[in-house]
């Protein structure tokens, strides 16, 4: 049986969009396991994965209030995880070989054990696919490059990767894509689309069931139009944003749905109008599944899913990603970009109200839900794992 190694990112919007093919490939027969935090090792076990269980020195951070001025560190996180990763997993792998190692682009563990072991890869894009002609960083810097953490990270890599056997090159390590890489959303949503070659394989969002660790949601009522409203898992550490939206539909036409995360506590926000249900976490496809609009900081998975259910969407970024999404929701008209400076309750409930009521952005959405839809991502990105693995080279 083959063995197919995740080496997995830990962050809820990277972990996501894998584990619909990892499904697909446990239903193709072959033994996946899964590079795991043990925040996410029931999620992979409900699909029939092994979680390689490891600490994380990056997980918690990502999961704690995240924003534009703890990015300039990122990489000398991204950096002591992939330390980390590659030294507590290395020893698992040793004794059990994998025959091709998928990884996301953030997971530099696995491109030093895949190096070291010469073992095939393929790399995992959640968001934007890196190249060596694009980078989303170019149009949407997230930090200075010559921040002082920038450039100790990048001196302390290039100083590791010959260890490895890789050269001592950062550009060409981020962006050298040698044989496969996935990209979990579609072409025409990527900025420069049509710039990737063969090697870059579109597989769209790749939503899988996740209802053995979610739970699922149902609406209370046929009638009313739910608003959903959340800002994903990492960027939530803006209790503003919650009060100014309580207040902007607090009372109204809307069942709203409220996820607030994990780092304010609900009782903080006072009295909660009747129309809402606010918790920290929501069985989020399920609620799409329902939601006439969502209100969203845009995070990728968020987008793709929100498009995925045909649902239009009031994007407020935070972060470089985020805003360039919420950019591109609004160039395809997919919905509307309100900026984190203007948001207030008036212009919130102006927002929502006017991407409810316009047919040309209906229209848009329902052919990029048709488009996403026409792709069955899991099985494409299972193909192009099993392509990997049978390549000679
Ligand atoms: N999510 C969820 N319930 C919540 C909040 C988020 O299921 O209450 C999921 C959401 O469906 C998506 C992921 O968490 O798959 C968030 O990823 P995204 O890229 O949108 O944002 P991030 O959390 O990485 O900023």
């Amino acid at each position: 049986m083959t063995h197919i190694a995740f080496f997995n990112f830990p962050a809820v919007g990277h972990v996501n969009p894998t584990l619909g093919v990892v499904e697909e490939l446990v239903k193709r027969g072959h033994r996946v396991t899964c590079t795991s935090t043990d925040y996410f090792a029931p999620a992979f076990e409900a699909i029939g994965a092994t979680p390689v269980v490891y600490e994380s020195p990056f997980g918690e951070f990502y999961r704690s209030p995240y924003n534009e001025e703890t990015m300039a560190g990122e990489g000398l996180r991204c950096l002591d995880e992939a330390i980390a990763l590659h030294k507590q997993v290395s020893g698992y792998y040793g004794e059990d070989r994998p025959d091709v190692i998928v990884h996301d682009f953030m997971a530099w563990g696995a491109r030093f054990y895949a190096s070291e072991h010469n073992i095939p890869a393929v790399r995992l894009f959640p968001s934007y696919a890196v190249s060596e002609t694009f980078n989303i960083t170019q149009k949407f810097p997230f930090a200075a490059p010559d921040d002082p953490k920038i450039l100790e990270m990048v001196e302390r890599l290039v100083g590791l990767l010959p260890t490895f056997g890789l050269p001592a090159d950062m550009g060409a390590f981020v962006t050298h894509v040698e044989k496969s890489g996935i990209v979990f959303l579609p072409r025409d949503f990527h900025y420069d689309g049509d710039t990737f070659d063969e090697r870059f394989v579109f597989a769209g969002p790749s939503i899988a069931d996740r209802s053995a660790f979610q739970g699922s949601w149902q609406p209370k009522s046929e009638d009313r139009p739910v608003l959903l409203i959340s800002l994903g898992t990492a960027a939530t550490g803006w209790p503003e944003f919650f009060s100014l939206a309580l207040k902007a539909f607090g009372d109204s036409e809307w069942d709203v749905v409220m996820a607030v995360g994990d780092h304010i506590d609900a009782a903080e926000l006072g009295e909660i109008p009747a129309n809402f249900e606010v918790r920290r976490h929501v069985p989020q496809l399920d609620v799409l599944e329902h939601a006439r609009v969502f209100l969203t900081h845009a995070g990728m998975n968020s987008t793709m899913e929100s498009l995925y259910h045909g649902v239009p969407m009031v994007a407020v970024p935070q972060m470089n990603e985020q805003r360039a999404n919420a950019l591109r929701v609004e160039e395809l008209g997919l919905g509307r970009h309100l900026p984190r400076e203007k948001t207030s309750v008036e212009t919130l409930r102006e927002a929502v109200e006017a991407v409810a009521a316009d047919e040309t952005v209906t229209e848009r959405v329902r052919r990029m839900q048709a488009s996403l839809r026409s792709v069955d991502g899991p099985v494409v990105a299972a193909d192009a794992v099993e392509k990997r693995l049978a390549a000679t080279d």
